[in-house]
């Protein structure tokens, strides 16, 4: 897609982030707004999944560590055409798959993920096996700023670096908050890049809402060959609607009617 055409297509994931966040009254509003551009770039530039090749054995993987802001994977994977956005409806509701984390009965979902710092192990598994079957597919994952400080993280850094694992790429949503506070004030991990590359990783930094930075690092992947990649993506939380932005409350605030229609009216093309 061109940048125009994803423009376009953020301001109706966006849209339908809060349209079933308010539909659900639950939901990780702030995060999902915060990652929903690379969701976008990924799903509609880069990785080679759809409906049709959904259980190839040669399809890229997408596992995406912060669970939590499934509400932007779910509003993509319907997009794609993986289930139907009516099934949306259902989030959070008694009997719906439609979770507030990711899960395997939906279709187009690789892992189970959300409790956090889990994400990227398993991506390195799972291109440990992409080498081991000399399989051509990539692995992609996306690790919220707020889970970076779990051990298995480093763990999982340190073996991709070892297996030398360049169909591995980890993106982290660096959007400088978690739950309870500023993520510098919980367990900083600047310099983010320096900690990285000195794990043996090839690192690059983009804006994370820019589509042109964005295709220009998938582009370039991998970055190092015999390196596993990361794009540290500098986001906002709550990106797109003012009185989110950047405010800690909105991490899974959910907006009352007023909130709602303004947040549509600043959604507006
Ligand atoms: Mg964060």
């Amino acid at each position: 897609m061109t940048v125009n055409e994803l423009a376009h297509k953020s301001v109706q994931y966006r849209r339908n982030i809060l349209k079933y966040i308010v539909g659900a009254n639950a939901g990780h509003t702030g995060g999902s707004l915060s990652c929903i551009d690379i969701l976008n770039v990924l799903y509609n530039n880069v990785l080679n999944i759809s409906p049709e090749t959904v259980k190839s054995p040669d399809r890229d993987r997408y596992i995406q560590s912060k669970g939590h802001t499934v509400e932007a994977l779910y509003v993509v994977l319907a997009d794609q055409g993986f289930f139907p956005e009516s099934d949306l409806e259902t989030l959070c509701r008694y009997k719906s798959h439609y979770i507030g984390h990711p899960t395997k009965k939906i279709s187009g979902i690789e892992q189970n993920t959300g409790s956090l710092g889990h994400g990227l192990s398993l991506s390195v598994g799972t291109a440990i096996s992409a080498k081991l079957d000399e399989k051509p597919f990539r692995v992609f994952t996306l690790l919220g700023d707020g889970e970076l400080p779990e051990g298995s993280n480093w763990e999982a850094a340190l073996l991709a670096a070892q297996y030398k694992l360049d169909n591995l790429c980890a993106i982290v949503d660096k959007n400088g908050l978690q739950i309870t506070a500023p993520t510098a004030e919980v367990c900083g991990t600047d310099p983010l890049d320096k900690k990285f590359e000195a794990f043996g990783w090839a690192v690059r930094e983009v804006d994370g809402h820019d589509f042109t930075q964005l295709i220009d690092a998938f582009d370039a992947l991998p970055f190092e060959p015999g390196k596993p990649s990361v794009i540290i993506a500098n986001t906002v939380k709550g990106k797109g609607v003012s009185y989110m932005e950047n405010q800690l409350k909105w991490h899974h605030g959910v907006p009352n009617r007023e909130q709602y229609e303004q947040a549509l009216v600043e959604l507006s093309e």
